[in-house]
């Protein structure tokens, strides 16, 4: 199967108001261009320098969206492109973000990130500790950062229940978080290739998508 019919059989079935993110993390660039060639302009990555090259090689109307974890020493590579940061998960992170978007004069688009997932391993805040950060009023002190919503990474099972749990926890923390945010905050980054479908029964508005639409990816290269 070829990446555009890959890429409009994922469309086909997600309904108009999700958002298609094509992840395309360790494919090359060729790839990403047949994506585009085929209408695609939304992609994401999880490694900042690789994000850059790609940047820098393809069209220049692609939204680029960071979805892997973000070290802070990191953001000055893709501060002056990104479009969505998704993977933001802790205070230093935001105001490292803050500090390149002042210096590239520019707003920055985040999400705050929520581990939800049984695994230890998943990063993202713990929804208490991110409430109490959030009522200190925080982002009144990050003009240049714009939370837009919450991302989060079900469990990886082939358990239904447990991965619609984790969604729907997804889905309470939004809500919850929501108030204290303007309209701006309407995004809710949830399900990959093996569970988008749930993610979008649950209320996602966002689905990262890579190994459906990509193939499989291959580390061992990298
Ligand atoms: C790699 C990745 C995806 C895409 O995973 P697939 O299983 O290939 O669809 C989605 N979200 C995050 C955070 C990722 O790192």
């Amino acid at each position: 199967m070829s990446v555009a019919s890959q890429i409009a059989c994922v469309r086909r079935s997600l309904p108009e108001r999700v958002t298609l993110v094509a992840v395309s993390k360790t494919h090359p660039a060729e790839l990403i261009r047949e994506a585009y060639e085929a209408g695609h302009r939304i992609f994401g990555e999880s490694r900042p320098q690789e994000l850059r090259e790609k940047y820098e090689a393809l069209p220049k109307d692609i939204e680029w969206h960071m979805i892997g974890h973000l070290q802070t020493n990191k953001v000055k590579y893709i501060a002056p492109f990104v479009r969505l940061i998704h993977s933001v998960d802790s205070a230093r992170l935001a105001e490292a973000i803050q500090k390149e978007a002042a210096k590239c004069g520019r707003t920055i688009d985040i999400l705050l990130e929520i581990h939800v997932a049984e695994e230890e391993t998943k990063t993202g805040w713990n929804i208490g500790e991110l409430m109490d950060y959030v009522r200190t009023a925080p982002f009144v002190r990050m003009p240049d950062l714009c939370v837009r919503g919450v991302m989060g990474i079900a469990t990886n099972t082939d358990d239904e229940a447990v991965i619609r749990r984790d969604f729907g926890e997804l889905r309470r923390c939004f809500e919850l978080l929501r108030p204290y945010f303007g309209a701006r905050f309407d995004t809710l980054s949830m399900g990959m290739s093996h569970d988008y479908p749930l993610a979008v029964e649950c209320g996602a508005t966002m689905v990262r998508v890579g190994s459906l639409i990509f193939g499989e990816r291959d580390y061992s290269e990298k």
